[in-house]
Parts: C-alpha cells; sequence; structure tokens
C-alpha cells in the first residue's frame, strides 16, 4: 500500500533530521502550493530543518511570492546535500527536477505526490493518482494520514494549488471530491475571493499590453485536428523585455487563447532562450495533448499538456499540427 509506505517514510526522519521538499522548474501554482502547504505540515508535526526548492533560476512568479510557508523557499544551490527524506510535488518525470534530480539517490527515502497520467514512475515511494485534479488533492490525502489539522495558512496554500489546476474549478477533473476538499480548505477560514483576486486578477497594466499583443497575432487554422480547428500563437523574450515583464506572464497566455470556440486545440509557443520554447498545448477533447507533448519529450494530461520544442516558431508549431491527427481521441 502506497499510503502506509508514505506514511512510514515520512515518520522516518525524526524532527530534527533534514527534510527536502521539490518541485518542478518553472513552479506553478499547484507546484508551490502543494509543497509549501505540505511543508507548513510538516512544520506543525514539529520538524525544525524543512527546506523546500526547485530547479532553475530561483523566480517565484509574483501572485504566489505571498504564500505561507515562502520563509522555507531557497535557491537550488542551498538545496540539503544529503537529506534525511526527499518530498517531490507536481513532478511528471525526472527531466522536470533538473539538477536536483541527484537527491533522489542521495537521500534514503524519497516520496513523488503527483497526479500527472505521463508520470514516468521515478523514484521511491510514488503517490501517483491521475484522477487527481491537483497535486494538492494527494498532499493533503497524505496530511490527513498523518493526522495534521487543516489550518488557514495550510489550506491557503493547498487552495491556490487546486484553484490553478482547476482553471477556478471549472475544468473536467472538478469533481463531487475537489469541492468537498475545498469546502474544508474554505472552513478554515480564508478568503477565495481575495485570494483569487491575489492569484488571477493582478498583472500589471505591461502584462494585459503585451496579452493585447500576443493575442493579436494569433493564428486559426480551421482544418486542424481532424477539421476541429487549433488556434495558436507565440511570444518572445523581445515582448517581455519590450513590455517589462517577467518570464511567467507568458505561463498566462493560454487561457485567454483556449476560449476560441472555432478551436479544440490551442497552442501557445513561449521563447525561453535563443532558439528554445515552451510549448503549451490545451485541448477540449478532440485530441489527447498528453500524448503529442510526451512524443516530443514532454507530458501533462490528456487536456493540458507541453514540452520544449527547438528552431523557428512556426517549425514547432508545423510539428504539433502534423502530430494532432495522429492522437485524435
Ligand atoms: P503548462 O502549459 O501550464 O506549462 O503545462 C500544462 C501541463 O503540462 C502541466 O501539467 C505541466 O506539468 C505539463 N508540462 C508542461 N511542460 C512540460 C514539459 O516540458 N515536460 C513535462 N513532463 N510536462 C510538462
Ligand atoms: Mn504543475
Ligand atoms: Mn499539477
Amino acid at each position: 500500500e502506497q499510503w502506509a509506505a508514505a506514511v512510514a517514510a515520512v515518520r522516518s526522519a525524526g524532527a530534527d533530521d533534514e527534510v527536502q521538499l521539490i518541485c518542478h522548474v518553472n513552479p506553478d501554482g499547484d507546484a508551490l502550493g502543494s509543497m509549501l502547504g505540505f511543508a507548513l505540515g510538516l512544520r506543525r508535526l514539529g520538524h525544525t530543518r524543512l527546506r523546500a526548492t526547485f530547479p532553475g533560476d530561483f523566480a517565484v512568479p509574483g501572485p504566489y511570492q505571498q504564500l505561507p510557508g515562502s520563509d522555507l523557499l531557497v535557491p537550488e544551490k542551498d538545496a540539503f546535500v544529503s537529506p534525511r527524506l526527499v518530498l517531490i510535488f507536481d513532478v511528471a518525470g525526472v527531466s522536470r527536477l533538473g539538477g536536483l534530480a541527484g537527491l533522489l539517490t542521495t537521500a534514503p527515502a524519497a516520496v513523488v505526490l503527483d497526479h500527472h497520467a505521463s508520470n514516468t514512475g521515478f523514484g521511491g515511494i510514488q503517490l501517483v493518482d491521475p484522477s487527481a485534479a491537483a497535486t494538492s488533492v494527494v498532499a493533503e490525502g497524505l496530511l490527513s494520514r498523518l493526522g495534521v489539522p487543516l489550518d488557514a495558512e495550510i489550506a491557503e496554500c493547498l487552495y491556490v494549488a487546486l484553484a490553478t489546476d482547476t482553471g477556478s474549478f471549472k475544468f473536467d477533473m472538478t469533481t463531487v471530491s475537489v469541492h468537498e476538499l475545498a469546502a474544508r480548505l474554505i472552513a478554515t477560514g480564508i478568503r477565495p475571493g481575495e485570494i483569487s483576486r491575489r492569484i488571477f486578477d493582478s498583472k500589471p497594466f505591461g502584462a494585459m499590453k503585451l496579452t493585447g499583443e500576443v493575442l493579436g497575432r494569433a493564428v486559426l487554422d480551421p482544418g486542424a485536428a481532424g477539421g476541429r480547428g487549433m488556434v495558436w500563437t507565440w511570444a518572445t523574450l523581445d515582448d517581455l523585455e519590450r513590455h517589462g515583464q517577467p518570464p511567467y506572464i507568458l505561463d498566462t497566455l493560454i487561457d485567454p487563447v483556449r476560449s476560441v470556440a472555432e478551436a479544440d486545440v490551442s497552442v501557445v509557443v513561449k521563447e525561453v532562450a535563443p532558439g528554445e520554447w515552451s510549448v503549451s498545448l490545451r485541448s477540449k477533447g478532440a485530441v489527447d495533448v498528453s500524448a503529442v507533448a510526451v512524443s516530443q519529450g514532454g507530458g501533462g494530461h490528456r487536456l493540458a499538456a507541453g514540452f520544449t520544442g527547438y528552431g523557428e516558431a512556426a517549425h514547432v508549431v508545423d510539428t504539433v499540427r502534423r502530430l494532432l491527427d495522429r492522437y485524435l481521441i
């Protein structure tokens, strides 16, 4: 039983043992929220040596900089070298761990908490539930089995994770149990309206201008995805610079793009380095975009996935367009 093994692994670390928590590169609300919510739970259990981190640039997207537990966040270089326990959040495969992957071999115990259908089964103990709407659902399951009661700080972290990964409780994974968990989180006294405003409706004016430009160059391709249509656009580092915006703003662009009625599939190609693009894919059901992403070395869920593409943006999109027909559902 994976739950029992995970509980035993967490309990194997004493209150003064080093515990390292990790989430995926370029962390989103679920990665940070589930990791910090769980870290706060361990703090409630008496743990004194907790560090939380993620690989790559130590840049926390603006909306998540105020999350409770952020005092536990350290840059990748300050992660424990050989912790007693490693806990990994929202990570589908080792490539998403960057330089931190080595901890999987140095730590005597590792637990992976995740919900990606494309999870590769890496790490020690795997709590991977593809039917979970967010990793925070899995994190809450483990916290409750450890006997940690929800408080407002833990709840805020888990709520941010749940709200971001369900698109504010809009996506298909938004089940009865998702709402039941949300209700238990809200019952701790957190303010959903305030949190949503902070997470979704607090972007700088320059981000709106940047969004306008990127949406203005979007292309509709009605024949793609077996005639169900694809809409796509791209954004460059130069766009960010001209509008004075941080990289995470590019990750918010997929939401307006995916709202187009004439397209079942939406694509945003985001420059992360010259000739290197982070590709966001969304489907309304015609295509398993996770299969498309996996075929390109990425991963995700059936209706939301991503990968890294190389070369010209238009070339990356051509590749996606060709693959869509192969993975029609
Ligand atoms: P997003 O488009 O929001 O960056 O990502 C959508 C989903 O695909 C998320 O669940 C994310 O974890 C996953 N994903 C995005 N990019 C990659 C990638 O390069 N590799 C893997 N394995 N998963 C990715
Ligand atoms: Mn994530
Ligand atoms: Mn997630």
